[in-house]
């Protein structure tokens, strides 16, 4: 007997990249870096207080870790928050799907501007959100009138930016964000205007954050996560700013307690760590720029990137390069516009191992 599933459900497979066990993993935008013997012992000393209260359920406004979190965002980005504009959740996958099911829902549309981030229609599909994708431009930025046009002729409820975008790599100037958060304000109704800065802290010297127009703008949201720059995808621990009212909305979706005490404990114990850990993002940026220069030096097309990632491009047969890499132990992603690879920066060995495996496989 056929499963009584949501049709619009009917024949799709899960949303994931392969997990292979291969030696240099450059598929997923992880970070390479394993935390420190110090922050292990952190988190393992926190974790092992959090175990002796596990028969409680965690504090269910994750107070204390809010509260790390607007310290950390004021030391990494100058913005001063209030706890009360932070929200947390298991990785910025949740926070935002909690954007949606407080925002979007039947009857209501949900706005990008694609290539962009994959996940986002799975959001908009899982809330019963109609799902739609504006354009880029050919250098994958967006031009803010396209973005004014395309949002006065859809009305969207929410629209989703990614800065820096994945899989391109492209950051949006505020005078962007702030285009389409002016557009926003003309949807009858009102627009919630998320700016997705998973990779925030991996962009380069100048590129502000849109943590600085929260003050101005009462729907925009801007998620992190502590995934990316803080190497602790395994964690899933990601947040959001945005103002309280915006946060409160949240909390009528969430359920109860879902934020565990442990994955709190982890948290804080690894904000802790922030200066340390944020000292590898600057060499994974220094190694990013090294990559884009040395693939333009051969030949290759590369978005620029202020990301820890790199489009690059463009082949006949992507899939064939993609091959090829694997066969020689290096996983990297096909994903994006057709003829696109992107590959995450991982440690100087394996960018060199990627290096040498590109040079055999497309004979640069
Ligand atoms: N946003 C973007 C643009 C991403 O690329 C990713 C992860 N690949 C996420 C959000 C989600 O990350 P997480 O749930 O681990 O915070």
């Amino acid at each position: 007997m056929p499963l009584p599933l949501r049709r619009e459900l009917a024949g799709l497979t899960p949303y994931g990249a392969p997990q292979l066990d291969v030696s240099v993993r450059l598929n997923v935008n992880e970070n390479p870096y394993p935390p420190s013997a110090a922050v292990v012992a952190d988190i393992a000393a926190d974790v092992a207080v959090a175990a002796a209260g596990l028969n409680r359920y965690p504090d269910r406004d994750f107070l204390a870790l809010r509260e790390d979190l607007a310290a950390y965002l004021l030391a990494e980005s100058g913005v001063a928050l209030a706890p009360a504009q932070l929200w947390a959740a298991n990785g910025s996958n949740e926070v935002m799907l909690h954007l949606l099911q407080a925002f979007g829902g039947p009857g209501r549309t949900a706005l990008s501007f694609a290539p962009t981030y994959s996940m986002y229609p799975e959001y908009a599909r899982d809330t019963a959100t109609t799902w739609l994708a504006g354009r880029r431009e050919t250098d994958f930025t967006l031009d803010p009138d396209v973005a004014h046009a395309t949002i006065a002729e859809v009305s969207p409820s929410v629209v989703l930016l990614a800065s820096p975008n994945n899989p391109t790599g492209t950051a949006l100037p505020l005078a962007t964000i702030e285009a389409v958060l002016a557009a926003a304000a003309e949807v009858t109704g009102g627009c919630v205007v998320v700016v997705d800065e998973a990779y925030g802290e991996f962009r380069r010297a100048g590129v502000p954050s849109a943590l600085e127009l929260l003050d101005t703008y009462p729907l925009l949201a801007v998620s992190r996560t502590m995934s990316k720059a803080f190497g602790l995808a395994g964690a899933r621990v990601g947040y959001l700013a945005a103002a309280p009212e915006l946060i409160d909305a949240l909390r009528i979706v969430r359920l109860p307690y879902h934020l565990s005490g442990v994955t709190q404990a982890v948290a804080r114990a690894a904000l802790r760590h922030a200066p340390e850990l944020m000292a590898q993002v600057g060499s994974l940026r220094a190694e990013r720029d090294e990559c884009v220069a040395w693939l333009r030096a051969r030949g290759l097309t590369v978005a620029d990137s202020d990301a820890n990632f790199a489009l690059f491009g463009t082949f006949d047969d992507a899939r064939a390069i993609w091959q090829g890499l694997l066969d020689r132990g290096v996983l990297i992603r096909e994903v994006g516009p057709y003829g696109w690879l992107r590959v995450s920066i991982g440690t100087r060995e394996e960018m060199a191992a990627f290096r040498a495996a590109l040079v055999e496989v497309a004979a640069l």
